[in-house]
């Protein structure tokens, strides 16, 4: 096959202890999946069933690169978020069949420019300038299902200069994995390669240059970033 330029490089996350790495097709994001942060954003949480929104696979930013501050925003938040990264899809997968589907975990950051996002949903508009801009989803590598099983409980934390700001526990998700992986298989036909950010605990707030978000997933993993 002949391009017109030459294609960019496939996108991949490392897999801890394996030299094969993961090819990433899509990012699905999940909006509101823990009660508090919906709180803590102005929603009722009982009211507000969780959505979906999507980032560019080359926002994927790999463990020990830094985060540059982002253009067009005074105002960058962590969310602190379960990674889940499937190896097989499908549609209409069954909730007691997705999990299946999952190759295995990872801890990973959906970086959000706060300022546009509240522009945005002011003005009724999409969110993709909010989160969908370059190295916007720091990632540490994947952990294989093969190797932990699939974490429906455990703590998941975000410190910013050692200082605590974001606790939570993944038995707080409202949507669990399997139902996320199944309703997102209604809308889209899932594939291998597909990663779903699962939500953020309550906490959010701004970083700025200098600060180090160390992230932490109790039976994951670890994320170290420093925002440059
Ligand atoms: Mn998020």
């Amino acid at each position: 096959m002949k391009f017109v330029f030459p294609p960019l490089p496939q996108t991949v996350i490392p897999v801890r202890g394996q030299d094969a790495v993961f090819p990433v097709n899509r990012i699905y994001c999940v909006g509101r999946n823990y009660a508090a942060h919906a709180v803590e954003m102005g929603h009722d949480p009982d009211r507000d069933p969780p959505f979906f929104f999507q980032k560019n696979r080359d926002n994927l930013l790999p463990e020990g690169t830094d985060f540059p501050y982002p253009s067009m925003t005074g105002d960058v938040h962590h969310e602190i978020e379960l990674m889940v990264a499937l190896k097989s899809g499908g549609t209409s997968i069954a909730v007691a069949d997705a999990l299946d589907c999952v190759f295995g975990y990872g801890v990973a950051l959906d970086m959000t420019r706060r300022d546009l996002q509240a522009k945005m949903k002011d003005m009724g508009r999409p969110w993709e300038v909010a989160k969908a801009f370059e190295h916007s989803a720091p990632c540490a590598p994947l952990v294989p299902a093969a190797e932990i099983g699939h974490p429906s409980e455990g703590a998941i934390r975000l410190k910013v200069n050692g200082e605590l700001r974001q606790q939570g526990d993944l038995n707080q998700m409202i949507w669990k994995v399997p139902e996320m992986i199944s309703y997102l298989s209604d809308l889209f036909e899932l594939q291998a390669g597909d990663v779903i950010l699962t939500g953020t605990p309550s906490g959010v707030a701004a970083v700025q240059r200098g600060d180090i978000m160390e992230g932490e997933i109790d039976g994951i993993g670890t994320l170290r970033v420093a925002v440059a």
